[in-house]
């Protein structure tokens, strides 16, 4: 299947590249919410968060919390969102795994969804229902 972020790690298509390692592609976005405005990828293809191996997301990680920190010091932002977005439902339009970097200022935070309360006792339910799946699958976990 084509996928436009492989194009872009195999200089198929073209990206305003910023890092790269044997590992790790880091490039603009071509949509900014905010101008550099930067996606970090495996140069493996996997579709979402739940299909990259644990070394894999231990390199993710390590990269994007560098190149976080030169984004925010190089263009002198006051923070930055580091996102995610995970099939459909949550906006995902590319399904090769990326993290967004998203360089914020003081006065521009307009991300910020509408917020829920819980009625009483459904707090517990909730926790309760994820803790239930916890038990089965942390064998998973533990490797
Ligand atoms: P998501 O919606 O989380 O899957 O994010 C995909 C992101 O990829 C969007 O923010 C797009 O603007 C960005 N994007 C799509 N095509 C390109 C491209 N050719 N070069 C750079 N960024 C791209
Ligand atoms: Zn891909």
């Amino acid at each position: 299947m084509e996928c436009i972020f492989c194009n872009i790690k195999d200089r198929k298509a073209e990206a305003e590249i910023i890092f790269e390692d044997e590992h790790i592609l880091a490039f603009l976005d071509i949509q900014p919410i905010n101008y550099g405005h930067t996606l970090v990828i495996p140069k493996k293809h996997y579709d979402n968060f739940l299909t990259v191996p644990k070394d894999e997301i231990d390199r993710l990680t390590h990269a994007t919390q560098f190149i976080a920190g030169i984004v925010k010091r190089s263009l002198n932002a006051d923070g930055f969102n580091i996102i995610s977005n995970n099939g459909h439902s949550a906006g995902q339009s590319v399904f090769h795994f990326h993290f967004h970097i998203i360089r914020r200022f003081n006065n521009d935070f307009s991300l910020r969804p509408a917020l829920k309360n819980y009625n009483a006792g459904s707090m517990k339910d909730y926790g309760e229902k994820i803790r239930s799946f916890i038990s089965k699958y942390e064998d998973i976990y533990n490797g």
